[in-house]
């Protein structure tokens, strides 16, 4: 049986930073992706936003790695040529009534390290955004947006050039410790008569298995987490509109932290974004049963920017995150959950790293940094 280094299952954004930060460092890292190009699932279907850390609690893995990975991901996506654009963003309180919030939110962006944060009044956000409607707003300077499908195929080009093998169309289906080891099943291929199925065994196993972390771990017996999909969907604002939005406009965050809230995202291709909503749903494939009318998108877009209608809206694309907190109603402030970046509780040699949800995009540089180190205590 062949014996590697590194087995990281999943190659969306995570793995694939991952894969090219050990790449670097060890030989034999194989990162295994069941579908057929990299990136394919949560990774690009997002906003697209590297966000600038000021939601999260200070000390959190998301503040720390948000923080961090913004910087990193400016650093990765100018040296390499990803497209990308430092747009800055507004977060709008409505009324009276919400700007004690956003100053909440500005000392603690500062707290998390966030530089470039400015309380903006009526007439500034007016300046800034004249279609949208507020009584102040929080500046943040170093928000920007980054083409997801161009950074996944860049750090994934980058990992397999510095000497990572990318297995795609490959299942990981069935985990076995061995010893100091992990045995790993993978299946290849579409359908049943083309597939093959190879065991290897890996020193080290990291599970970034996005949506499906929690069921790799159970592949180990490991049933501690439970991962709930919680799908986010958004509309195009019809082109004719789109001068009513100049960068990044968001309201005030989902006062259980379910989400950041239906915002509004202007794309490097000059479209405008709205959403994502935010709902639990049953099944982690479903991107399309049920979807909010345009009516709602516009019921919620009319409270920053009256002028928009349901007849400017049109479906878009939508993406599932995978939360750690299951449904039900929560008090305000408890619905935050941290990702988890941790060995497994039984078998050291396996890093899980669970609830990779929004700011994962932005964070990912990072917390590969965070994934290499521990890999390194692993293969010694
Ligand atoms: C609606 C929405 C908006 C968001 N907006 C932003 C944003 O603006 N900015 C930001 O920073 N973050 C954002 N995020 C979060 C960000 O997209 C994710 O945190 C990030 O993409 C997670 O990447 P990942 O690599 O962990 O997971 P994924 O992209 O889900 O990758 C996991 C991969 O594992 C593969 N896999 C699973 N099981 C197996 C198996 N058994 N064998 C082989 N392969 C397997 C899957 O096919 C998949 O490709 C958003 C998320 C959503 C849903």
């Amino acid at each position: 049986m062949e014996r590697v280094n590194v087995v990281i299952v999943g190659a969306g954004v995570v793995g694939c930073a991952t894969a090219l930060a050990l790449a670097h460092h060890h030989s034999d890292v194989f990162v295994v992706e069941q579908l057929p190009r990299p990136g394919m699932l949560t990774s690009t279907r997002n906003s697209g936003v590297i966000h600038s850390g000021v939601y999260y609690p200070t000390g959190s893995l998301k503040a720390r790695h948000c923080v961090r990975g913004n910087r990193l991901l400016y650093e990765f996506c100018a040296a390499h040529g990803v497209p990308h654009r430092r747009t800055g963003k507004v977060i709008v309180a409505s009324d009276a009534s919400e700007t004690a919030e956003l100053d909440a939110l500005r000392r603690l962006g500062e707290a998390n390290g966030v530089e470039g944060l400015r309380i903006l009044d009526r007439a500034a956000l007016k300046q800034r955004e004249p279609h949208v409607q507020g009584v102040a707003a929080l500046e943040i300077d170093s928000t920007g947006i980054v083409s997801s499908e161009e950074l996944v195929k860049t750090l994934a080009r980058l990992a397999v050039q510095h000497g990572a093998h990318l297995l795609l169309h490959t299942r990981v289906t069935r985990l076995e410790p061995a010893g100091t080891a992990v045995r790993v099943w993978m299946r290849t291929g579409e359908d049943s008569a083309a597939t093959e199925e190879e065991v290897v065994e890996t020193r080290c196993l990291v599970n970034s298995a996005g949506l499906f972390a929690d069921e790799v771990a159970a592949l180990l017996g490991n049933t501690r987490w439970r991962i709930y999909p919680v799908r986010g969907e958004y509309c195009e604002l019809a082109r004719s509109k789109a001068h009513l939005i100049a960068g990044l406009v968001y309201p005030l965050p989902h006062p259980e932290g379910l989400s950041l809230g239906v915002h509004f995202t202007r794309t490097l291709h000059g479209t405008v974004l709205v959403g994502p909503t935010a709902r639990y749903i049953e099944d982690k494939n479903d991107y399309e049963r049920d979807r909010e009318p345009v009516e709602e998108f516009a019921r919620r877009a009319k409270l920053l920017v009256p002028e928009i209608e349901p007849n400017d809206l049109t479906p878009a694309y939508s993406g599932i995150r995978p939360k750690l907190v299951p449904p039900g109603p929560k008090p305000a402030g408890k619905g935050f959950a941290d990702f988890v970046i941790a060995p497994d509780p039984q078998f050291p040699q396996v890093i899980h790293l669970m609830g990779i949800e929004s700011p994962g995009l932005t964070a990912a540089p990072s917390i590969a940094e965070q994934v290499r180190e521990m890999v390194a205590a692993v293969l010694g």
